[in-house]
């Protein structure tokens, strides 16, 4: 087959199975919105029919033959273009998905589903033994499958690459000591402050109604098209592209709590303007879709952390929120500030500030990374979570649930994905840093209510190059600068030294 005429081949190969999993998506959206109960059995049919039929076609043995005779054709012509790349990842998807053996493919779905059923069950009931042989069963079975990919520092690498494309644990070790250390220096000024924020002026009723009116202008005002998305209420709150012109997302609402719904929703609508931003006409290829999780991830914190959490955005939308809620009318604007950008140690990862957060993110790489390397059993592991607690953040968990138990991701084995958290809010501020500079100042603009220039900014320099780049590519070359701690530690000390007055 000529190069030409292979590519054609898989670019529609690869679009029909990209509707298809297009298709999963929206189910996924239906069970968490709008389903009733009682169609849970038939929906899990209708999710493992579709995963078997996207399976065949991603591992489709035609789909080698086409990468072979599209050899190196694109890269000779234009290696940075479009069709150099969709090869590029195409081929990369390929040689995952055929190294796994199917053995091994369908134990790990029936592991992860079982794993996530088992924590369900055994975290209310605290009961950590009861979980235990699940996340034994399922390392075993990670480790299994990092041999059969392969890499070339060690087994971690091959689990992160499968979120991070190209990550390594050499890379991301020094990296993340850096920002351990200089946040660690950071909490402690902060602890030692004399100034603190009275949080319990947020504390007030917020009528559901009145919230979504609100989180919808702001999403409407920070760019959210609704045009081609909209906002529901989940348990969960997320972000999914059904498509091209559909991008969804959900939250949820607390009547005594604004920021739950409002920080919860500027954080999906920032990964949702990244989808929104894709481009269109490649669909179902690499160019058109997102290129990592830490990528994505730096869209939500960017907008959430960055913008939400700014003087600059509240200058503008307070006198609003106000309006809509009276109970705001007493409370001044630095007071406010200060208050939703409160820093305190807490247990739980998704409840943690934005000084806190990478804590959390580093407690849990650094124990996958024991417990792939063999120096750490699921036995020991509550009690090296409890101490990495207290030498972090200085507080230690009353139980397992809010403690070891807390997060879900272990339970369907995601192991490798936390560091992509923590990789989005380096390449958030690294990202934000490089805007400004050339925006001038942010603060002005987000006073004036004019969220745009940032936004096309993004547009032009992450979400139009789709999967072009490798992540840490794709940032270097929208900074300038090589990947690292830097403006996030910078940002950080900014403005929690000036909060805090340290
Ligand atoms: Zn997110």
């Amino acid at each position: 087959m000529p190069p030409k005429e292979a590519y054609d081949w898989l670019r529609a190969h690869h679009v029909e199975t990209s509707l298809l999993e297009s298709m999963a998506s929206l189910l996924h959206w239906d069970q968490s919105t709008m389903m009733p109960a009682g169609g849970h059995r038939h929906r899990s049919d209708q999710f493992a029919a579709l995963a078997k039929l996207v399976h065949e076609r991603r591992s489709n043995p035609q789909v080698g033959e086409a990468l072979a005779a599209c050899g190196g054709h694109w890269d000779e012509r234009e290696p940075t273009g479009v069709q150099a790349a969709n090869v590029r990842e195409w081929k990369r998807a390929f040689d995952r998905v055929t190294k796994i053996p199917t053995d091994l493919a369908v134990a790990l779905a029936r592991a992860a589903s079982d794993g996530e059923t088992a924590w369900k069950r055994t975290r209310p009931e605290n009961d950590w033994e009861g979980f235990r042989p699940y996340l034994d069963e399922l390392i075993r079975l990670r480790r299994e499958e990092a041999e059969a990919v392969g890499y070339a520092g060690e087994p971690y690498d091959a689990l992160l690459d499968e979120y991070e494309a190209g990550e390594t644990t050499a890379a991301l070790e020094p990296m993340f000591q850096d920002l351990r250390s200089e946040i660690t220096d950071l909490l402690g000024r902060i602890k030692g402050s004399a100034r603190r924020p009275d949080p319990s002026i947020l504390d007030n009723d917020y009528p559901i109604a009145a919230q979504k009116a609100f989180c919808r202008q702001v999403a409407e005002t920070l760019g959210y098209d609704f045009s081609a998305g909209r906002i529901d209420a989940t348990a969960h709150p997320f972000s999914t592209r059904i498509g091209p012109g559909d991008v969804r997302i959900t939250t949820r609402y607390n009547e005594r709590n604004l920021s739950e719904a409002l920080f919860g929703v500027i954080h999906e609508a920032g990964h949702a303007m990244y989808s929104q931003g894709l481009s269109t006409e490649h669909f179902g290829t690499p160019s058109g879709a997102s290129v990592s999780l830490g990528v994505h991830e730096s869209q939500s914190r960017l907008w959430e952390n960055l913008v939400g959490h700014s003087a600059g955005f509240w200058r503008h939308f307070l006198p609003l929120a106000r309006e809509f809620f009276p109970c705001l009318r007493g409370v001044g604007e630095i007071d406010f500030l200060f208050a939703v950008n409160e820093v305190n140690p807490s247990l739980i990862r998704v409840e943690a500030d934005e000084v806190t957060y990478n804590l959390h993110v580093m407690l849990r790489f650094e124990l996958e990374l024991a417990l792939l390397r063999g120096q750490l059993n699921t036995a020991d592991l509550p009690g090296a979570w409890n101490e990495k607690m207290h030498e972090f953040l200085g507080i230690s968990p009353p139980d397992f649930a809010l403690g070891v138990m807390q997060d879900v991701h272990w339970s369907a084995g995601l192991i490798g994905y936390f560091p992509t958290y923590s990789l989005g809010n380096l390449y958030a501020a690294q990202l934000f840093e490089a805007a400004s500079s050339e925006l001038g100042e942010t603060d002005a603009l987000f006073e004036q209510g004019d969220f745009s220039p940032l936004l096309d900014w993004l547009r032009v320099n992450i979400h139009a190059w789709g999967s072009r780049l490798p992540p840490r590519e794709l940032v270097r070359q929208a900074t300038g600068r090589e990947p690292d701690s830097g403006a996030l530690v910078r940002g950080l000390n900014k403005k929690y030294g000036e909060l805090y007055g340290v």
